[in-house]
């Protein structure tokens, strides 16, 4: 049986049924990512061992009659820099590497503790600085729809075992879009939550006024299905919502479409933008117009000072946060330096690699005294400025449409000689972060090379059920979620 086209829910039933066993349905994935892993290069570490202990303990359960998690059965792939007890979490880094942590990462743990069953840990760019997996310190993830394009970043390892169908959900980290952009690149959904409506905790820090743990997977249902599990405070991270949560699953049905008023950002649909990306988006806005929402232009005129505010915000959070990657506390030591100083230049210098240390660099620029006001205390004023106006458009309308990546995937290598470049595909993604708000990537269709196009849902703080009922509506009558690669 193909264990991979069921949903988190029908898992968990079969197993409840007999029709089928945790250790079974384990060593299907097992195997199916034996086979295609190798082409795709999805994962850094496979965890098979630990696999099979959780299953068979899931099994037990079963025949003791003991309850099961609500997860029980599923199977997970965590990005690699989510902490995971006992296996190695290298963050994609040559820095980290051999690092065992002590712990898991909150949102790990609450997904375990519901019987989720960890397949292994996926590539990303190193500490989830990229847009495409490129940057990573071990090898390029590859795009399950074409192996010579990037499967997008940073959480790509991710994006591209849901795409392969490796795993039922995975887990990413979105900072500046590195949820929604490898979603839409590679076919899959991806939800980007509100800042704070998952723990950080146990998550390496890339900026921490950012960082957004969220998920993958094939469809809407089975996001909500995994962050009602995610969701919510968490004393770890003091950061983290005291909001209660609803229940997303059986809120799926609830938005009325008909009169629902969509908002669509002119700055989001410019010549910018590739021409069959943009009428592909735009194919999803008329699919909902059809269902009885109102399409309305919108302005968010900041738009265009997203980059820069990111840019230079989040380098300086993330030259703060690797402070404390000095070889001596986690991950890999150099045998001989003479003194401190060295030591730490000898790390660093070995073992950082180049996006990492351009970062640091960028950061400290920003926040060294002299340039502090100039660049730091602007971006963090024009950060305001721009989470007004999108509080000031979602007062008007209930959601907003708009295209997640100005292109599909590209060619492996081809902008990696140039960062700006590479930092300029983020353009329709890091306002949504600049702001805090939540937005889901779904699957929309395809370009004439055959590879997927997303488009992104955006709504106003904590307004998860919303934009995913409005999701789930979409799947249920477009079928671009269940399209599968040839590989
Ligand atoms: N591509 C963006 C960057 O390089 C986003 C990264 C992320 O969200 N982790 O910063």
């Amino acid at each position: 049986m193909d264990y991979s086209t069921f949903s988190i829910p029908q898992i968990r039933q079969l197993l409840l049924d007999k029709k089928a066993t945790a250790v079974e349905i384990t060593k299907f994935f097992i195997e199916k990512i034996k086979l295609i892993d190798p082409k795709i290069k999805a994962f850094i570490t496979i965890t098979e061992k630990e696999a099979l202990e959780k299953a068979a303990e899931i099994d037990k359960k079963i025949t003791n009659n003991e309850t099961i998690g609500k997860l029980a059965g599923s199977i997970m792939a965590v990005k690699d820099i989510f902490l995971t007890k006992d296996i190695e979490t290298t963050a994609s880094s040559q820095l980290l590497k051999g690092y065992i942590p002590q712990y898991s990462s909150t949102v790990c743990q609450k997904l375990l503790d519901q019987d989720a069953i960890i397949i292994g840990k996926t590539n990303t760019d190193p500490f989830a600085f990229g847009g495409s997996t490129e940057n990573s310190g071990f090898f390029t993830t590859k795009n399950p729809w074409n192996l010579d394009m990037i499967p997008g970043g940073s959480s790509g390892g991710s994006a591209a075992a849901v795409s392969a169908n490796l795993c039922h959900f995975a887990l990413g980290t979105d900072t500046g879009g590195s949820i929604r952009q490898p979603a839409s690149l590679c076919g899959v959904s991806g939800l980007k939550p509100t800042y704070g409506l998952n723990s950080r905790f146990g998550i390496t820090a890339m900026a921490s006024s950012f960082d957004c743990p969220g998920v993958f997977a094939r469809s809407v249902d089975d996001i909500a299905t995994v962050t009602q599990i995610t969701a919510g405070h968490d004393k770890k991270d003091a950061t983290s919502t005291h909001q209660t949560i609803p229940d997303y699953s059986s809120l799926l049905d609830s938005v009325n479409l008909k009169g629902l008023k969509i908002g669509l950002p002119k700055e989001y649909f410019t010549d910018a933008i590739n021409p069959e990306v943009k009428a592909k988006v735009l194919e999803a806005a008329k699919v909902l117009e059809s269902q009885g929402t109102i399409l309305k232009e919108v302005s968010l005129p900041s738009t265009n000072l997203g980059l820069a505010v990111y840019y230079i915000l989040v380098p300086s959070e993330i030259s703060a946060n690797m402070s404390r990657y000095e070889g001596i506390r986690f991950g890999q030591t150099v045998p001989d330096s003479s003194n401190i100083i060295s030591y730490y230049m000898n790390i660093r210098g070995q073992f950082m690699e180049p996006e990492v240390k351009r970062r640091i660099i960028i950061g400290t620029y920003a926040l060294s005294s002299g340039y502090y006001d100039a660049y730091y205390t602007k971006a963090a004023k024009v950060r305001t400025l721009i989470k007004q106006e999108f509080e000031k458009v979602l007062a008007d309308v209930d959601v907003i449409l708009a295209p997640v990546s100005p292109t599909t995937a590209w060619k492996i290598g081809e902008k990696c000689s140039n960062p700006l470049e590479m930092y300029l595909a983020d353009a329709y993604t890091v306002c949504i972060n600049v702001a805090g708000v939540p937005s889901l990537a779904l699957p929309c269709g395809f370009n004439s090379n055959n590879l997927p196009i997303g488009f992104q849902l955006i709504g106003n703080f904590f307004e998860e059920s919303k934009i995913m009922s409005i999701g789930h509506q979409y799947q249920q009558i477009t079928d671009y979620h269940l399209q599968i690669s040839k590989i």
